[in-house]
């Protein structure tokens, strides 16, 4: 069976079309500057080919990928395509898992937009694209949310007003909750049983750091929006909220203006001053930036502070997994985390650290605890789930 693998940015489309169960790639690419001007790359056969062409919106795009399914013969007709899964960021309250969409999960997806208004219409204009395009197909809804909705109240609930959580749905969501679950689906595979406690670390330029107890989100990182939690590229993470009032006060700011400074000025970018990306920070510290040498120690006191709380809070901890930009590729990063953790017994491996987006063990064999590597693939989960929901 077909199934394709959507991800709607506002002026982009990721794509994977998997055969499935066999979970076979048959062809992937991305559409970009949709409403721009345009262009898009397909991978096909371990050949990359990009063509420039006027994408005015993701319907056209859309139809510009069905035309190159058949023109590669990678599909004889679209009513082959069972299937289409998309991510969706904001999924509130409502979904525990993945949905097959109708027009309440359409409604609540735009309901949800408040809490994700660049993420949620962008991927509502992807389903109704696709709903135009490949009209016989089943499209499915896989929300970044969905992982986290087993998280315990004590977890989710804000330390104010109790009512602000029942009447405005402030609490703690969540997100990247689809690549946590993969990592933590495929670390379970490894360990070889259910039953285990796993720390999972989504170190990108957006990151998150999540508990799981026996496949269940206890906790995760990221909070009512993914401002929250570890320091990351452009996003402060966690802060103390009064500074913000009190910055608005003394630069005359609007709440607009201070959430663009907490999630584009802020992080790794806002700390070094050169920089959201963590190779150049990595570059400025071998060139004696002292602003890169800060960022990178106060990233690592970070993600080393949540591991540390998970570890307690599980009661220990059967692996910890790296993984997305920084967490498969920055062997420094992971060297300078695992290093301060020797308080729990955990001892890096070097020579098996030194290794960037492949599946490894990279601690010791008398580690106390295993860190491995495990590369996500958030596309696979929602074709699986897809297929999983209509098979
Ligand atoms: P993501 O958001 O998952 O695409 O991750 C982006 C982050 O991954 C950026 O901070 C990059 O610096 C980092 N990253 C990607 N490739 C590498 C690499 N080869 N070495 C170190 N960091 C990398």
């Amino acid at each position: 069976m077909k199934i394709l693998s959507v991800n709607a940015g506002s002026s982009s489309l990721k794509f994977q079309l998997f055969l499935m169960p066999e979970e076979k790639v048959l062809i992937s690419g991305l559409f970009e500057r949709i409403g721009i001007d345009g262009s898009y790359t397909i991978k096909l056969n371990g050949e990359k080919v990009t063509k420039e062409t006027l994408l005015a919106n993701h319907e056209v795009a859309f139809n510009i990928l069905m035309k190159e399914l058949i023109d590669n013969n990678v599909v004889s007709s679209l009513d082959e395509i069972k299937a289409v899964g998309h991510r969706v960021v904001q999924g509130g309250d409502y979904y525990d898992k993945s949905v097959i969409i109708d027009d309440e999960v359409i409604s609540r997806i735009e309901e949800m937009s408040v809490l994700a208004p660049l993420h949620n219409p962008a991927g509502l204009t992807g389903i109704k694209a696709s709903m135009s395009v490949i009209k016989n197909a089943i499209n499915v809804a896989v929300f970044d949310t969905a992982f986290h909705q087993t998280m315990p109240e004590e977890n989710y609930v804000y330390a104010l007003p109790y009512e602000w959580n029942k009447e405005y749905k402030i609490r703690k969501y969540g997100y990247h909750g689809t690549s946590h679950k993969y990592v933590s689906e495929r670390i379970n595979q490894i360990l070889g049983r259910d039953n285990t406690r796993v720390i999972t670390c989504h170190l990108g330029n957006g990151s998150s750091i999540s508990a799981v107890k026996d496949g269940k989100c206890v906790n995760t990182s990221m909070g009512l929006t993914p401002t929250a939690g570890v320091i990351m590229g452009t996003r402060c993470g966690d802060v103390d909220a009064t500074i913000i009032t009190y910055m608005m006060d003394k630069l005359n700011m609007s709440t607009k203006e201070i959430e663009n400074v907490m999630n584009k000025e802020s992080g790794l970018l806002g700390i070094s001053g050169v920089s959201n990306d963590s190779r150049d920070i990595v570059d400025g510290i071998e060139n004696g930036n002292s602003r890169c040498l800060l960022a990178q120690k106060m990233l690592v006191n970070s993600i080393v502070s949540y591991i540390a709380k998970y570890y307690v809070e599980l009661g220990g901890a059967d692996a910890i997994v790296f993984t997305a930009g920084i967490g498969e590729n920055s062997i420094v990063t992971r060297r300078d985390v695992i290093n301060k953790l020797g308080a729990l017994g955990i001892k890096l491996d070097e020579e098996a650290n030194d290794i960037r987006s492949i599946e490894r063990l990279i601690t010791t064999s008398d580690s106390k605890v295993p860190c491995y590597v495990i590369p996500t693939n958030e596309e696979l989960m929602i074709a699986k789930d897809s297929y999983n929901l209509i098979k």
